[in-house]
């Protein structure tokens, strides 16, 4: 397990009960195997197979790419899609591996997007994350930069302005994609430092993955995007819960999740309506689950 002492310091009573226990804390509950649980619920491929030419990228949708420079976290969560890589070093990028990487992207001028992700790329220190954002920039066909961090989350003291400001200077749009699951998480101290890089004009997203015992009521759905709307976090996605290995104690049915984004519309405004999906175990991509915007929808 893992998890940094600020996230630890949230956890208001210690059981599973706790929404933010129960996101960080193992449980014997893990040791309970579904049969239709796996490793690897969204079909990374290995390097060198079908959309991973190789160990630092992955090449799913014809116009973006998701690049992997570390697979270092700086929590563990219970619930990771991809808790069997995470943490462990042998899966990190080297230099190498990274100049491989850009040279794929120079030469595919489809590609307009890129999507830092891991592991978490906000662990690299400023400089290296720089760096990589700067070679980034000068690809001239790219036209946006993602970084896909739980950072503003369980450390929030990552949000310098130093690094924002830097940030902010990169000539291409860098828009960041973080994870709340739970309004407990939006504490003043994420305010405050979410607010600082809001200031200098940093975009935020954010995927919330659905998870039994922690965010699995309208209610408590509808108080944790509203609050992100007040920080001007534009919620994003709302991840059916993936079948990883000994997670079937977080997970809830899609038909639970499809009653609770009824409950949730005409409730919220729309722009506060994320997109409710499932990522493909095949490796095709995300499978949407409901437009939400459809009023006659039904499940
Ligand atoms: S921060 Fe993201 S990648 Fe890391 S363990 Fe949590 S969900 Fe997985």
């Amino acid at each position: 397990m893992g998890v940094t002492p600020y996230y630890y310091s949230l956890i208001e009573q210690f059981n599973d009960k706790d929404p933010i226990f129960r996101q960080i804390i193992p449980t014997e509950a893990e040791l309970i195997l579904d049969d239709s649980d796996v490793d690897d619920p969204i079909g990374d491929e290995s390097p060198g197979q079908g959309s991973r030419p190789m160990k630092a990228l992955i090449h799913r949708y014809p116009n973006r790419v998701l690049l992997l420079p570390t697979s270092i976290c700086s929590v563990y969560c219970r619930f990771c899609f991809r808790k069997r890589l995470v943490g462990d070093p042998h899966h990190n990028a080297s230099q190498q591996d990274m100049e491989d990487a850009y040279t794929y992207i120079r030469e595919h001028s489809e590609i307009e997007e890129v999507i830092l992700t891991g592991g978490d790329p906000m662990t690299l220190g400023d400089h290296a994350l720089l760096t990589t954002l700067r070679t980034l920039a000068e690809i001239t066909h790219l036209r946006f930069i993602r970084i896909h961090t739980r950072l503003p989350v369980v450390n929030p003291y990552r949000l310098t302005t130093r690094l924002g400001l830097a940030i902010s200077q990169i000539h291409k749009p860098v828009w960041i994609s973080t994870h709340f699951n739970h309004v407990r998480e939006v504490t003043p101290v994420v305010e405050g430092y979410v607010a600082d890089w809001t200031d200098i004009g940093i975009s935020f997203l954010n995927q919330t993955v659905l998870l039994r015992g922690v965010n699995d009521s309208a209610e408590s759905l509808k108080a944790l995007f509203l609050r992100l709307i007040e920080l001007k976090i534009k919620p994003y996605y709302l991840h059916h819960a993936d079948r990883v290995k000994g997670t079937s104690h977080l997970r809830t049915t899609i038909g639970e999740g499809l009653e609770i984004l009824k409950k949730l519309q005409g409730n919220i405004p729309g722009y506060a309506m994320p997109h409710y999906v499932l990522d493909s175990p095949e490796g095709t991509g995300k499978i949407p689950l409901q437009n939400p915007y459809d009023p006659h929808h039904s499940s």
